[in-house]
C-alpha cells in the first residue's frame, strides 16, 4: 500500500462502530468489566503489551487507531501519543536516559527541548552537550563512554540546516547510543526516519498531523528495541493525550498527503520569489537548489513542508521589519505552524545557540506558507516590502 492509501484506510473500523466511517471519540476513564475473571484477563493482556482497553489513560480504540496508523506510516514498531509535541520530546529523552548519562543534543533543536535539557534533565543528573547540526562524522569525537543518546532535529528549528542522519546514526549505534529525532518538519510522509537509523521518531502532531491549528498533540514512534522503555516511561509518568485531540489528529491524517503536497509546492514558489527580492539576502529552504543542505535533503527526504526562513538585508531597522510584518493581511503573527493558514514570526536563534554562536546575522523571518493562493500571498508580501522600503 502506498502512503496516500494508508492514510485513507488505516485506523478505521466501521464494523465495530455501526458502520460509521470514522472511529468515534471515546470519552472514558473507567472501563467496566463484566466480572473479576475478565478484569484479570485484560490486565494480563495489558502486561503482555496487547492493545486492550482497560483504562482511559492507557488507550481506547481511537488512541490505538491513531498510534498504529502513525507507526505503520513511518515504518516503526509501535507509537504512543502525548498531550503535546513538547511532551513527546521530553518523554522520548526521559525514556532514553538515566542519571549519570550523557546526551548529545543538536544545537538547532526546538527551543523548549533545549530548555528541558538545561533545567529538568540536568536536575535529574543527565549532562547535555550541544553539537553543530552539520557536524557529520565529527559526532564521533563528542561521544563519551556514558553517551546513551544522540538527539537530532532536521532541518534545524529556525535556521533549517539539514543533518546527515544516516551517518550520525551509524556512529551512534556503533557506540551503543540511541538516535532520537524530532521529525516534525519532515512528517511521517517526507522523512522515513526508521530507514535512516532513527530509534525514536518524535512529532509535534500539533503541526501538519492535526493540520488546522485547533489542537495540541504529540506522538513518538519507536523501533521494536526502543519500544519497551518508551512505553514504560510514558505510562508511568502518565502524559496521556485527550480523546478529542486524538480524534482531530486521526482526522487530520486523512488529508495530510494532499495538504502537504500543496504546502510544499506553494512554499517553494514563495521561497523562490523571495530569493529574487533585493530586500532579501538569503532564503533558508532545503528544497532550493543553492541551499547548503540541499544535497542531503534530496538524498534523504521525500518532500518539504511549508516552513522556511528568510534573512533580510543587513542593517534593516526594527521599525522597517515591523512595517513589513505588522500589516500583512494573509500572514498571522504567531507561534506554531503546520495549519492551513500562513504565518510569520521574527526568528531569533542567537538566544538558542551555544555550539556555534549566531552573531552579526541580519534580521530573519520565519514563514509558514499555508493553503492560500500563492499569487495572493506574494502580493501581500510585495506590499510589505513597499512598506519596509518606505520605513527604511
Ligand atoms: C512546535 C514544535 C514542538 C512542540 O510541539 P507542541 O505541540 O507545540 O508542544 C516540538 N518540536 C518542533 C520542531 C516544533 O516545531
Amino acid at each position: 500500500m502506498r502512503d496516500e492509501t494508508k492514510l485513507a484506510t488505516l485506523g478505521r473500523d466501521p464494523e465495530g462502530h455501526h458502520g460509521a466511517v470514522n472511529i468515534p471519540v471515546y470519552r472514558a476513564s473507567t472501563i467496566l468489566q463484566p466480572d473479576l475473571a475478565t478484569l484479570r484477563k485484560v490486565q494480563q493482556a495489558r502486561e503482555r503489551d496487547e492493545q486492550v482497553v482497560t483504562y482511559g489513560r492507557i488507550g481506547t480504540p481511537l488512541t490505538y487507531a491513531f498510534e498504529n496508523t502513525l507507526a505503520e506510516l513511518e515504518g516503526g514498531y509501535r507509537a504512543i501519543s502525548f498531550p503535546s509535541g513538547a511532551a513527546a520530546c521530553t518523554g522520548a529523552i526521559l525514556a532514553a536516559t538515566k542519571a549519570g548519562d550523557h546526551l548529545l543534543m543538536v544545537d538547532t533543536v526546538y527551543g523548549p527541548t533545549r530548555q528541558f535539557c538545561d533545567t529538568v534533565l540536568k536536575r535529574f543528573g543527565v549532562e547535555t552537550t550541544y553539537y553543530p547540526p552539520t557536524i557529520g562524522a565529527g559526532i564521533r569525537d563528542l561521544l563519551r563512554p556514558n553517551t546513551t543518546a544522540v538527539f537530532t532535529e532536521s532541518p534545524g528549528s529556525l535556521s533549517f540546516e539539514v543533518q546527515d542522519i544516516p551517518l550520525i546514526a551509524e556512529i551512534a549505534h556503533s557506540h551503543g547510543a540511541l538516535v532520537l529525532m524530532d521529525n516534525t518538519w519532515g512528517t511521517p510522509l517526507y522523512f522515513k526516519s526508521f530507514q535512516h537509523g532513527v530509534d525514536l521518531s518524535i512529532h509535534s502532531a500539533t503541526k501538519y498531523i492535526v493540520g488546522h491549528s485547533d489542537a495540541q498533540l504529540g506522538v513518538v514512534i519507536a523501533t521494536k528495541e526502543a519500544w519497551p522503555a518508551l512505553r514504560e516511561t510514558t505510562r508511568t509518568i502518565g502524559t496521556a493525550a485527550g480523546p478529542d485531540e486524538i480524534f482531530l489528529g486521526l482526522r487530520g491524517l486523512r488529508t495530510m498527503a494532499v495538504r502537504l503536497e500543496r504546502h510544499m509546492k506553494s512554499g517553494i514558489t514563495v521561497a523562490e520569489w523571495l530569493r529574487g527580492r533585493p530586500e532579501v539576502s538569503h532564503v533558508r529552504h532545503p528544497a532550493l537548489s543553492n541551499d547548503p543542505g540541499h544535497a542531503l535533503w534530496k538524498r534523504d527526504f521525500l518532500g518539504a513542508c511549508g516552513l522556511f526562513a528568510v534573512e533580510l538585508q543587513p542593517g534593516v531597522s526594527e521599525a522597517a521589519v515591523a512595517a513589513f510584518v505588522d500589516h500583512l493581511e494573509l500572514f498571522g503573527i504567531g507561534y506554531s505552524w503546520g495549519g492551513f493558514e500562513s504565518l510569520v514570526t521574527v526568528a531569533q536563534p542567537h538566544r538558542l545557540r551555544s555550539a556555534e554562536p549566531w552573531n552579526d546575522k541580519p534580521p530573519m523571518l520565519r514563514l509558514h506558507i499555508g493553503l492560500e493562493n500563492t499569487d495572493d500571498l506574494i502580493a501581500d508580501l510585495k506590499a510589505g516590502f513597499d512598506r519596509l522600503n518606505k520605513a527604511s
